[in-house]
């Protein structure tokens, strides 16, 4: 199996666990993002985080729960989702020796119903298609500004169009090996130019 690193809240730890527990703690890196990095250099902080804590996973698990999205991050104390942006930051950043990661969001059972709203007509093209709302309200900018690669072309995106691959919570655990191997493969797919990478302070 790839190697994985896994970005997650810590409400949703349990999850994080189940996974090491059932694939096998040799295949991932158990570590999260604990300190903030103090320098101007972006490059630099993103090199130390993929160095230090992404280690050689090739591809990074999102957990996608209740308190892992763009507007749950923010509170009156500030930014609540720092760490797990940057986990996503440094996982799609490419460095010198330590390439981009495969991106796989995994949707919790808790989040389907936010997530997956059915299908709908499209007046353009005529056919149904899967309404899933990957937005500010459901997760990360990292995620969906990769799950919905701009520019784009016509009413919907194939699965070849996205950099972010996206699964429920009980299909991955049914065949896990599966879905990590198709994150894995978007490394090597020709959507590397579209990829977009927020700039973080
Ligand atoms: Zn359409």
């Amino acid at each position: 199996m790839r190697k994985c690193f896994i970005s997650y809240k810590k409400e949703d730890i349990h999850y994080k666990n189940y996974l090491i527990n059932k694939l096998g703690s040799e295949s991932f890196i158990d570590k999260s993002l604990d300190r903030t990095i103090e320098s101007d250099n972006g490059d630099y902080v993103m090199q130390v985080i993929r160095e230090e804590y992404l280690a050689d996973s090739t591809v990074t698990i999102f957990i996608i729960g209740e308190h892992s999205s763009e507007k749950e991050g923010y509170d009156n104390m500030g930014d609540k989702n720092y760490f797990i942006k940057r986990e996503l930051k440094a996982s799609l950043h490419n460095g010198e020796g330590n390439t981009r990661n495969g991106i796989l969001g995994v949707v919790l059972p808790s989040m389907y119903d936010k997530i997956y709203k059915g299908q709908y007509y499209c007046r353009t093209c005529g056919n149904q298609h899967n309404y899933v709302d990957i937005n500010d309200d459901t997760v990360i900018r990292e995620f969906s500004a990769n799950y919905y690669l701009k520019p784009h072309n016509g009413c919907s995106w194939s699965e070849e169009e996205r950099y972010c691959v996206l699964v429920k919570w009980d299909d991955f655990i049914n065949n896990p090996e599966s879905y990590i191997e198709v994150a894995f493969k978007k490394r090597e797919s020709n959507l590397k130019d579209k990829v977009r990478i927020r700039n973080l302070r």
